[in-house]
């Protein structure tokens, strides 16, 4: 039996953090870690960002909360700046999660879609939530089994497959939801081409695409959001990880001709939009914004990725900006949960904080305030790690 009073839903934790500044973390012992993951694509600004602190500091002097049947002073100009980052004409629904996020975008589509039209289809491989629907969204059948029977009305394509996902779409479709890159699944960037091989469907038969960039959207893969590398817009979009830097809000948007079907009554949030996570977020957008950090992603993420391609024990960098995975050539018996582990402890050196995307793969999601010296460090104890098998 476990000694903790938590759940048993993750595997006890090997270091306890303490506190942070930038891209450094400190634990419980002293020790210093280089954060190249910043709590799951969260913290893009990374920790203690003075802003941000500041920011929060004032706000739960001044005012933390008064439901949404009020106004509060934030989350119109926080819904602003977003829509302007989606391009315009469009309206927000702020949540305090991505399943949230999602949660909408599911609701949304089915208001949207009407009576007999409200299936959704995602794709094996993603990840869009733990909630009874967003799970089912999840394209991931293992994760269902235990909590069958899940929300009815989810299908899944075969990933980057437009003939499988065409094969979906018949008049119950209300809209399909996918992710630019998938990141939980194992940072698979989705095509150009296929993203607006889709958008080219949904058009075709009255289909929403809500495209799910909780992971992946503010700056983190060289855009904004990272469907506009593609040049598509969709017709929803959620985020949330760094919209508070570690402050919990989520967003879902849509274009103003979907937003206006939901009506008073037919969604809400005690919290969502709250006053503390609006400021926090619109200092969030605003350092974001005055730091360009869609083009620092994209800098920083071909300097990791030269570095790395083609280092001994590397097999390969994927992904976009600075959401990247490095596949890795390992020996038998070794994974990227061990070399994951031995950067955590320090064993090739500073120690750092990655994650086992897959078995055979990191996953590499720094701040994207890094500098090039830390980027250099980031690359010399990957390639230290996994060098000389
Ligand atoms: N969607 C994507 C793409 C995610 O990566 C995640 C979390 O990892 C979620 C949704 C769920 O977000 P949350 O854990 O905030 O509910």
């Amino acid at each position: 039996m476990s000694a903790s009073t938590l759940m048993n839903t993750y595997p006890p934790a090997e270091v306890t953090f303490v506190s942070g500044s930038g891209s450094w973390l400190v634990d419980d012992a002293g020790n210093e870690y280089l954060d190249l993951l910043s709590g799951l694509a969260v913290t893009s600004l990374g920790h203690a960002h003075p802003a941000v602190a500041r920011t929060l500091a004032e706000q739960s002097r001044k005012l933390l909360h008064v439901s949404n049947l009020f106004g509060n002073e934030h989350n119109e100009a926080l819904a602003g700046t977003l829509d302007k980052l989606l391009g315009g004409g469009g309206q927000v629904f702020f949540t305090n999660s991505g399943a949230e996020a999602n949660e909408a975008a599911i609701k949304l589509a089915r208001r949207f879609g009407g009576r007999g039209r409200h299936v959704v289809v995602s794709a094996f491989g993603s990840f869009h939530g733990r909630t009874l629907a967003t799970l089912h969204a999840t394209g991931q059948p293992a994760k269902h089994e235990a909590f069958q029977p899940l929300p009815e009305g989810f299908r899944h394509a075969n990933w980057h497959d437009t003939a499988d996902l065409e094969r979906l779409l018949d008049d119950s479709v209300a809209a399909v939801l996918l992710e630019p890159v998938q990141g939980e699944g194992g940072v698979n960037p989705a095509s150009g081409e296929y993203l607006r091989e889709v958008r080219r469907l949904c058009d075709e038969r009255g289909i929403l695409f809500i495209l799910d960039e909780v992971q992946t959207g503010l700056g983190r893969c060289g855009a904004w959001f990272a469907h506009q590398r593609a040049g598509i817009r969709p017709d929803v979009v959620t985020s949330a990880k760094a919209l508070g830097n570690g402050v919990p809000i989520g967003a879902c948007w849509a274009r103003s001709e979907v937003a206006r079907v939901f009506e008073p009554g037919d969604h809400g949030t005690t919290y969502g939009g709250q006053p503390l996570a609006a400021a926090a977020a619109r200092t969030v957008l605003s350092v974001m914004e005055a730091e360009d950090v869609p083009a620092r992603a994209e800098r920083a993420g071909r300097r990791i990725t030269e570095r790395l391609t083609g280092a001994p024990g590397v097999l390969g960098v994927r992904g976009a900006g600075l959401l990247l995975a490095v596949e890795l050539d390992l020996p038998e018996g070794r994974s990227a949960v061990d070399v994951a582990g031995e950067l955590l402890a320090g064993t090739h050196g500073t120690r750092a904080v990655v994650n086992a995307v897959t078995p055979t793969a990191l996953r590499l999601a720094p701040s994207l305030l890094i500098t090039d010296e830390e980027l250099d460090t980031a690359s010399e104890l990957v390639a230290a790690a996994v060098g000389g098998r």
